[in-house]
């Protein structure tokens, strides 16, 4: 059995009070035999600064790091993986001695889910809905494997400034952006192939919301990626499914993701079946 030593990781966020990490880290950690916990760090909006100083204290070994603070915390940070940093915004802090650094592993978590899933990304035309932290990773990570990447977002500067950014990585794939919900319904959705679901929309406890236009079809042949997990059946799924398309929902990712934050922190490899049961289980409870 491997002991590193009793040290701490948790999530910081607001709010973070239904994050599924808990229950899947400290089922890996207990699997593994490593005397670690998984914490919840609830952090309001204009006190990130003050949870980052904690982080330094060296009760934490580091911390996952969720909405509003996913872009805010790079200005804290001593090192910022280069991936990351392309992308904009870091959601795992390692501390290595006195210096904190910043990590994105829901890029790689997408990209692994949907090999998981069987999907090849290479030379796909996604349409993905949302400008948010996640849609921040999934642009970069779609852009990054040679897709052509259109983005919609409700506020449509964000979409705009998104794209932007993305363009100035030198990727091998091409993003544009939509200028409003007129040019979502005109768009040519024959010449599309994955729809991915990067905003808030159809998550619990607001299950009927859909981030995708009434009366709009949805092509059999899409892939539909949603990160949405909580519910796993989201209407989106549940519509797009009925229209023949193939679905993905987002607890895949959320463990790939896992797993690497959990790889960052302690370097050892948890077991990542046990910790898809244990985020199964919290939604079961919650039902
Ligand atoms: P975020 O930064 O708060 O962004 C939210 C996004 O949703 C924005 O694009 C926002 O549009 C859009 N949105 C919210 N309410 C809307 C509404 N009523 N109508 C239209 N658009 C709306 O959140 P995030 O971190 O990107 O997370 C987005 C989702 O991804 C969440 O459900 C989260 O749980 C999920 N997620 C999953 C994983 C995973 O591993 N599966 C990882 C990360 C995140 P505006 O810009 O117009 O406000």
């Amino acid at each position: 059995m491997k002991v590193i030593s009793s040290r701490r990781v948790g999530l910081i966020g607001w709010p973070v009070a239904h994050s599924l990490s808990p229950a899947m880290h400290n089922a890996a950690f207990k699997a593994l035999g490593l005397d670690w916990r998984y914490d919840l760090l609830p952090v309001p909006p204009g006190e990130l600064e003050a949870a980052v100083t904690d982080l330094r204290a060296g009760q934490y070994a580091g911390a996952n790091v969720t909405v509003p603070h996913k872009s805010a915390v790079m200005a804290y940070l001593d090192g910022i993986d280069d991936a990351a940093r392309s992308i904009g915004a870091v959601n795992t802090v390692v501390v290595r001695g006195e210096g904190l650094l910043g990590y994105n592993t829901d890029a790689p978590g997408l990209v692994g889910a949907v090999d998981d899933a069987g999907l090849e990304l290479s030379g796909r035309r996604a349409l993905v809905l949302g400008a948010g932290g996640a849609a921040r990773a999934v642009v970069y990570a779609l852009v990054r494997a040679g897709c052509a990447v259109t983005i919609y977002n409700r506020t449509v500067m964000r979409a705009a400034s998104l794209a932007a950014h993305v363009q100035k990585q030198g990727l091998s794939g091409a993003v544009g952006w939509l200028p409003g919900e007129e040019a979502l319904r005109e768009l040519d959705l024959a010449r599309l192939d994955l729809l991915v679901n990067a905003t808030s929309l159809g998550m619990w406890p607001k299950v009927d919301e859909s981030p995708w236009p009434e009366g709009m079809p949805l092509p059999s042949h899409w892939a539909v990626f949603d990160l949405v997990y909580n519910p796993l059946q989201t209407r989106l799924l549940r519509e797009a499914r009925q229209a023949g398309a193939r679905t993905i929902d987002g607890l895949g990712m959320l463990v790939r993701q896992g797993v690497l934050a959990f790889e960052l922190w302690t370097g050892c490899t948890p077991p990542a079946d046990l910790m898809r049961e244990a985020a199964l289980d919290v939604l079961e409870s919650e039902r």
